[in-house]
């Protein structure tokens, strides 16, 4: 869809990492990636300038992609401004979905097994977006009992975060980047239908260099290892050329 003629209008939400707007359309909003950085549930923040940006050319690009192959998001089109895009207003579904390809992070930590043994195909664990409750993991059994979803929409969930895994580790792997695991999350649109919403990119991926075995997320953050903006930057500059090789 041409976005083109869409009008940005007052900021309705400021997130850790995303402020969102409404438009003059009242289905869609403009979601704007910023610059803040945050780990640890907000524990650990900065601003890295010019990470909205790449994080915004990255998620645009899968996005696209995804809709490409029949799954449904969120995405509408490029927004007004070189961070931001357009979006289908839905009702957030209050999971963070996790797919493995390969043990790290919470994982390593919580059962206190080997880095990076492998997943097959995909590993897909939740967690309960609730800062009261301290997003916990949370189990299929309780996000029934909780009526945060039905058994079939939980099944559709599942079915749906494999494909983006694999999708998404097709697109980074065509950027010489290896997925190690990654978050998505889920919105309802008012008639009912389930689609994939927020952003994908290196603050909700864990990629690796497939040559250097470099991070080049937001793990560089996490772990103090420099260079967040620059990883950033690479990635998107992958992107771009993948998207225009003649660029
Ligand atoms: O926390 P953990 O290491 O298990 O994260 C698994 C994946 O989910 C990582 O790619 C991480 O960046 C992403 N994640 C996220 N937002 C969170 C928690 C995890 O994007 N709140």
């Amino acid at each position: 869809m041409d976005t083109d003629t869409i009008k940005r209008g007052e900021l309705l939400h400021k997130g850790k990492a995303n402020n969102v707007y409404l438009t003059d359309h009242a289905e869609y909003l403009e979601l704007e990636a910023s610059d803040r950085i945050s780990a640890g549930n907000g524990a650990k923040r900065d601003v890295i300038s010019g990470k909205g940006i790449a994080n915004n050319i990255i998620s645009k690009a899968i996005f696209s992609v995804l809709e490409s192959r029949g799954i449904p998001t969120h995405y509408v089109g490029p927004g007004s401004n070189e961070a931001s895009k357009i979006v289908k207003r839905a009702t957030p579904i209050l999971l963070e979905v996790i797919g493995r390809f390969k043990a790290a992070g919470s994982y390593v930590k919580r059962y206190n097994v080997p880095n990076m043994i492998p997943f097959d195909p995909v590993f897909i664990e939740y967690t309960y977006k609730s800062d009261a409750a301290g997003d916990p993991i949370i189990g299929e059994d309780a996000i029934i009992a909780n009526g945060i979803l039905t058994r079939r929409e939980l099944g559709y969930i599942e079915y749906v975060t494999e494909q983006v895994a694999l999708i998404v580790r097709e697109f980074f792997s065509q950027c010489n980047a290896d997925l190690i695991d990654f978050k998505i999350e889920f919105g309802k649109l008012p008639n009912g239908q389930i689609i994939v919403i927020d952003e994908i990119s290196p603050d909700t991926c864990r990629i690796l260099d497939k040559e250097t075995g470099k991070s080049l997320d937001k793990d560089r953050f996490r772990n103090d290892l420099g260079d967040v903006a620059e990883a950033y930057e690479e990635v998107a500059g992958k992107v771009l050329k993948l998207s225009n090789p003649n660029h």
